[in-house]
């Protein structure tokens, strides 16, 4: 008699949580490189996914002005997250000023809230650059405060508090060359041209790097790690993931639950 019990009790849970995915980072490219595969498993799993950048990636040229590559940038982030069906947005803060500040939290806290997704990726709380932490703490508040009624945000709260995970910082290790162990793997192996496809649509990332490098290092350096990961997880291309278990957020894996196989569990 337990186990129909059980299983209702699963799909109220399902029926319930509306099946959509946030992916918040700092720069354009930083969701490709490490959850894009993660995400398509979502859309394909029928999730509305959301992918977004707290800065248009206005540092990242040697050639255009700010206002420049911040439009070209912002236009490739949207061309990739169109390979999935998902839709990009961007906060419009500022490369290398990403700050954990009032006007930074209150504004990340409204757009999730517009948002309201069930799941959220973002930075690894270590990685190599500040940008990438503090948008990683910024999200984590954030997230918090979704439900939160007394903050200077004008969208209104909603619940519960979303499950959150952390994705691999760059090249899998923090400032002081220590790894960082994921506690689980996503196997993205028939994710890997999608991923790849996304990547490909930061033109000017991946021109810069060719022009820099004579190879095509941008798209390289990403299989590369995809592999690693994969190595690590038994499959052939695999991503990183740490989920956010402090008090106040969700301690089931619903990656796991969602993805099923496809999670490893480290
Ligand atoms: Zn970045």
């Amino acid at each position: 008699m337990g186990r129909p019990e059980k299983i209702n009790l699963l799909r109220l849970i399902y029926t319930t949580m509306e099946k959509i995915v946030l992916g918040i980072f700092t720069h354009p490219d930083d969701a490709e490189m490490v959850c894009a595969g993660t995400l398509s498993l979502f859309r394909k799993a029928g999730w509305e996914v959301h992918i977004a950048t707290m800065a248009p990636g206005d540092k990242g040229t040697a050639e255009y002005s700010r206002e420049e590559i911040s439009r070209i940038r912002k236009k490739e982030a949207a061309n990739a997250a169109e390979v999935i069906g998902a839709t990009y947005h961007c906060l419009e803060f500022e490369d290398v000023y990403v700050l954990y500040d009032r006007e930074t939290i209150n504004k990340t806290t409204a757009f999730i809230r517009s948002i309201h997704p069930s799941v959220v990726f973002t930075a690894s709380p270590n990685d190599y650059m500040v940008d990438h932490e503090l948008t990683s703490m910024v999200v984590q508040t954030a997230c918090f405060a979704s439900g939160i009624k007394n903050m200077e945000v004008d969208v209104p709260p909603y619940e519960p508090v979303p499950h959150m995970y952390y994705c691999d910082p760059m090249e899998g290790k923090d400032i002081l060359g220590k790894p960082v162990i994921p506690s689980m793997y996503v196997n993205i192996s028939g994710e890997i041209e999608v991923k790849e496809k996304m990547l490909a649509r930061h033109e000017s990332q991946r021109n810069w790097l060719l022009t820099h490098h004579k190879i095509d290092e941008y798209i390289l350096a990403m299989k590369r790690f995809a592999g690693e990961r994969g190595k690590e997880a038994g499959v052939e291309f695999a991503e990183g993931f740490r989920q956010h278990l402090g008090h106040g957020f969700p301690q089931n894996n619903i990656l796991k639950e969602i993805l099923g196989n496809l999670v490893v569990i480290n």
